[in-house]
């Protein structure tokens, strides 16, 4: 799909170019202000009913988790440093004489 056009979210009868489509969702808006805003993408806008259903599935989350999450998530492990001056005693050359 490559549709430079998109919909209005409040009346899909108006066609927008997709640059445009800010500007225009924010006439639109005083018209038909029953719409919810999805806090993922402004330009998303659907009414109470469907915001939910949308916010779960929304194409802009994992973008925006992308930018706003934190690099890290979960424990930081560190790799155990490797023991290298405990190791039994197996020195060949530490010879007992038992006379
Ligand atoms: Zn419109
Ligand atoms: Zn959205």
């Amino acid at each position: 799909m490559n549709d430079p056009f998109v919909s209005c979210p409040y009346e899909p009868r108006h066609r927008v170019p997709r640059s445009r489509i800010q500007a225009h969702i924010v006439k639109c808006q005083d018209k038909y202000p029953e719409l919810k805003i999805c806090p993922y993408n402004a330009t998303h806008r659907f009414p109470e009913s469907e915001i939910k259903q949308h916010v779960t599935d929304c194409p802009s989350r994992a973008s925006r988790f992308l930018d706003d999450a934190p690099k890290c998530t979960g424990a930081i492990t560190k790799p155990k440093p490797l023991v290298t001056d405990c190791l039994p005693e197996t020195d060949p050359n530490h010879e007992i004489w038992d006379d």
